[in-house]
């Protein structure tokens, strides 16, 4: 007998915050329809010297913005981008004609040299760094937020291998602060406002106790069969003393986890130290466990939190900010691209429980 997890599913599943971003899980070898070629393999080396990310090419980066711990023995640098795709210098009014709108493209986007090790990936980094990191996420964050108001919502990124966009090698994220707020993240905001204000709860706290109390057999009508088992912990990949690391039930991507921190909080610049500490073992013990079961993960992460723009003012009790993890696995199908329905061909549940299967040092 087969156990639910390996049971065929072909289903739509609705994403409970945003419905309009939901999914196909369809596990049938059959219905396999994208497989991404083996991936480059990512650059593993620790110093290469022609790269301008490196120790001693500081001179080949564009000026320095922070470093951490400090400029001479640096460990996590700041610097401009080099081909922004936003700058802060555009002088001309737009133009806009008819249906023709535009805004300009004003904003800033930063990139911070993550680790003074080229190919490092960051479940190798020791927790220390990682919480360094996520401190200089917010440090930055927060500088952008106040220098000018016209910013509202800094997005903080990371593309990591080839196959995931990175377009240098050595371990780096991004930071981009935008005039407007993203539309999906608009999506979390405005739906988890709704919620709120209907059930006088955030809805990620509600997803989370779910995650971790919620058991139910689901039976079907007729035939008395069980349709779905849902277990305690089911969708729980990692846990921490303030952080929790879940396999969404409608997860857009085969290996896609997100984490949360327990306690409710809408802002991410309001962590605190401790919780930067929780953090760091969070996530390196999950992307530990991702980088085991696809042998080598290349993936993309970005950061969730509550925008900085009066429309926004009220949602602290009602958004929660999250780190979202996308490793990618297959590419997108004109499918996908047409309907806005992404196929997952793992089934949520399988895909956590081997997550959770994998044994750590
Ligand atoms: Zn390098
Ligand atoms: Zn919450
Ligand atoms: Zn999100």
């Amino acid at each position: 007998m087969s156990t639910p997890a390996e049971k065929i599913v072909r289903e739509i599943r609705l994403n409970p915050i945003v419905p309009s971003e939901s999914v196909l899980v369809a596990t049938a070898r059959s219905l396999r329809p994208k497989k991404a070629e083996e991936p480059a393999p990512r650059d593993t080396r620790a110093h290469v010297d022609t790269c301008p990310f490196c120790t001693g090419n500081e001179h080949m980066t564009p000026p320095v913005i922070a470093a951490y711990p400090g400029e001479k023995n640096w460990e996590i640098r700041i610097v401009e981008n080099l081909y922004p795709v936003l700058g802060d210098d555009r002088q001309n009014p737009n133009l806009t004609f008819g249906l023709q709108q535009t805004i300009d493209g004003y904003g800033r986007h930063e990139v911070m040299i993550d680790h003074n090790k080229h190919g490092i990936a960051v479940h190798e980094m020791n927790e220390v760094h990682l919480a360094l990191l996520f401190g200089a996420y917010r440090d930055r964050m927060e500088q952008l937020y106040k220098s000018n108001k016209r910013l509202r919502y800094v997005l903080v990124f990371k593309n990591f291998g080839p196959a995931a966009g990175a377009s240098i090698a050595h371990t780096h994220s991004q930071l981009i602060a935008t005039p407007v707020i993203p539309d999906n993240v608009q999506a979390e905001v405005m739906n988890s406002r709704a919620f709120y204000h209907k059930n006088h709860r955030c809805i990620f706290c509600s997803l989370i106790d779910e995650a971790l109390t919620f058991e139910a057999t689901i039976y079907d009508r007729e035939s008395g069969e069980i349709h779905r088992k849902i277990n305690v912990g089911q969708y729980v990949i990692e846990r921490g003393k303030k952080f929790i690391a879940i396999k969404p039930f409608a997860s857009r991507y085969e290996w896609e986890v997100h984490i949360l921190p327990l306690q409710h909080q809408g802002d991410f610049l309001r962590i605190s130290k401790d919780d930067l500490a929780d953090l760091a073992g969070v996530m390196r013990r999950t992307m530990a466990r991702l980088d085991a079961v696809l042998g080598g993960a290349q993936y993309n992460y970005f950061l969730h939190s509550l925008p900085h723009d009066v429309e926004c003012t009220d949602c602290e009790a009602s958004y929660h900010w999250h780190l979202e993890i996308t490793p990618r696995t297959s590419i997108p199908t004109g499918f996908e691209l047409g309907s806005g329905l992404f196929v997952n061909t793992v089934a949520p549940e399988a895909a956590a429980e081997k997550l959770r299967a994998v044994q750590l040092d």
